[in-house]
């Protein structure tokens, strides 16, 4: 068997690159954002020294999570919009487990909004990279919560119907655990994001949403221009991603250009699972299996009659 991996092995490391190798070839078109993407979170996981039997892979549907069967490991194919539920699940029965859910524009902003809501809320302790090209990739390109007014789609040929949304604003307006911006452009930055995202995820729910190019349906975000419009956080000194107001105006601020980098870390919130009283010990040393106790609906209906 071959490894179709582009890095080489990290000397000493106990997980190596190809222990997310899968048989199964991607099929993304191409010049698709997808393929960096796939290379970023495997080298991420790699560099933290996580074993595919440490991480739960969730997808949503969507071309980006055509990668569910493109990685080794524990991955779960789920509903369109509906990852987040699914995730959340899986981390609150499970809390020992990494857990990171992976869903497009369309699914994150349009029919999965409320889960999306609902999560930055709850402050649910996992990480969420949303793939946004602007656009339904899948679906051969019909215009989506965040296709720019007055772009045209295959589809909408006269552009986008509604509004366009700005997934960070609205992230920003519920005071957030985490998030953060990053590209299919640059696989380093998305790299050094996505390692703080995972790290992050005990602490609460961390977002990022990616760029990413779709060169068959979105021609205007191309790599080139997301390199060259992005503004990154780290290339100002004062920056503080730990103040929500300096967050919001950077990302209000950005007009053409691209916010990009860690935005905003809410250093007071408290995650979900540490606001579960109930658990019977501390949450991180116990499975909710562990905890719950045996029951029999039968002799239960049996008392009732
Ligand atoms: Fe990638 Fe776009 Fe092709 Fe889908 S349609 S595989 S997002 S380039
Ligand atoms: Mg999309």
């Amino acid at each position: 068997m071959s490894c179709n991996c582009t890095t080489t092995e990290l000397e000493g490391g106990r997980v190596k690159y190809s222990d997310y190798y899968s048989e199964i070839q991607p099929t993304w078109c191409s010049g698709c954002g997808d393929y960096a993407i796939m290379a970023a979170l495997k080298r991420s996981l790699v560099e933290l020294d996580i074993a595919p039997s440490e991480v739960v892979l969730c997808f949503d549907v969507g071309c980006n999570s055509n990668m569910n069967d493109k990685l080794g490991g524990y991955r779960v194919h789920t509903l369109h919009g509906r990852v987040l539920p699914f995730a959340a699940g899986a981390k609150i029965s499970h809390p020992k487990l990494k857990v990171i859910a992976f869903a497009g524009d369309g699914a994150t902003y349009s029919e999965g909004l409320n889960h999306f809501i609902n999560s930055l809320k709850s402050n649910y302790p996992i990480t969420f990279f949303v793939h946004n090209n602007g656009n339904y990739g899948l679906t051969t390109g019909q215009a989506s919560a965040t296709t720019p007014q007055n772009t045209k789609r295959t589809a909408n040929p006269d552009g986008p119907t509604s509004m366009t949304l700005n997934p960070l604003e609205l992230a920003l307006s519920i005071d957030p655990a985490f998030v953060g911006r990053s590209t299919s452009a640059d696989i380093g930055s998305l790299i050094k994001i996505m390692k703080q995202a995972i790290s992050f995820q005990d602490e609460g729910f961390a977002y990022v949403d990616i760029l990413q190019a779709c060169p068959t349906y979105n021609r205007e975000l191309t790599h080139e221009m997301l390199l060259k419009r992005s503004k990154n956080v780290e290339d100002f000194p004062d920056y503080n991603p730990n103040n929500l107001a300096a967050a919001r105006a950077f990302v209000q601020s950005t007009g053409m250009e691209i916010a990009n980098g860690v935005i905003y870390k809410n250093p007071n919130l408290v995650s979900y699972l540490k606001k579960l009283v109930y658990r019977k010990k501390s949450w991180s040393d116990t499975t909710l299996r562990e905890e719950v106790k045996k029951y029999s609906i039968s002799d239960y209906l049996n008392s009732l009659s």
